[in-house]
C-alpha cells in the first residue's frame, strides 16, 4: 500500500511542477456540461470526451447510474454551477452486469473480503464474518446496457428538481474500441422541452 501512496505522490509532484496557469481557473465548468459515467478503471472521461481541467463536471459511481446521489450532484451542477447539457454514459463489459442485488447480499453476508468470479458467477471465499447490511442498499445493477441508459436518462428527466430545458444524451462507451455509441431512444427521451 505504501508503494501506491509513493507512486501517487510522485505523480502529483510532477503534475504540480507543470501546473501552469490552472490555479486561476474559475469554479464553474467552462464548457457548461456534465457527464455521469461509471467508475470502471478502463474509462477515462477526460480522454474519451476530450476534457481539460475546468471544462466539465464528471460524476462517477458504479455503473454510472442515476442514483439519488448522482442526481444531487447534477442538480448542484446546473443550479449552482451553470451546466446546461448532461450525458449519461454507461459502457460495455460493465461489472454491474455480472451480479444482482441478491448475489451481492449473499456475498456480503458471507464475508467482507474480495470475492472471486468464474464462468459460473461470483463466489465468496473470505474468512468472514460478513454483514446483513447489504440488503438495505439497492446496488443498481444492470441487466441490459441500452435499457439501463434509457432508464437513467428517463429518471433524470422526470426528476422534479431537473429543469425541462436540459438535454440529457445517452451513450455507451465501447471498451474494445474507445468509441461512444449513442443510445438513440435514450437521447430522444432526454431531449430538451
Ligand atoms: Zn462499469
Amino acid at each position: 500500500m505504501v508503494k501506491i501512496v509513493e507512486e501517487v505522490l510522485a505523480a502529483n509532484a510532477s503534475y504540480a511542477a507543470d501546473f501552469g496557469d490552472k490555479g486561476g481557473l474559475p469554479m464553474p465548468p467552462g464548457r457548461h456540461f456534465a457527464i455521469l459515467t461509471c467508475m470502471d478503471a478502463r474509462l477515462d472521461p477526460a480522454k474519451y470526451a476530450g476534457l481539460a481541467e475546468g471544462d466539465a463536471h464528471v460524476i462517477r459511481n458504479a455503473g454510472g447510474r442515476a442514483s439519488d446521489d448522482a442526481i444531487r450532484s447534477l442538480v448542484i451542477s446546473h443550479k449552482l454551477l451553470g451546466t446546461q447539457e448532461w450525458f449519461v454514459i454507461h459502457h460495455t463489459d460493465c461489472g454491474m452486469e455480472t451480479f444482482t442485488n441478491d448475489v451481492m447480499v449473499d456475498l456480503l453476508n458471507s464475508s467482507l473480503d474480495t470475492a472471486t468470479v468464474d464462468a459460473s458467477g461470483w463466489h465468496d471465499t473470505g474468512k468472514g464474518p460478513g454483514s446483513p447490511e447489504g440488503r438495505y442498499i439497492n446496488w443498481l445493477t444492470i441487466a441490459d446496457n441500452p435499457a439501463s441508459v434509457l432508464e437513467d436518462v428517463k429518471r433524470i428527466k422526470a426528476h422534479p428538481l431537473v429543469p425541462a430545458d436540459i438535454p440529457v444524451y445517452g451513450y455507451i462507451y465501447d471498451c474494445k474500441t474507445g468509441k461512444l455509441l449513442e443510445v438513440p431512444e435514450a437521447t430522444a427521451a432526454g431531449k430538451a422541452d
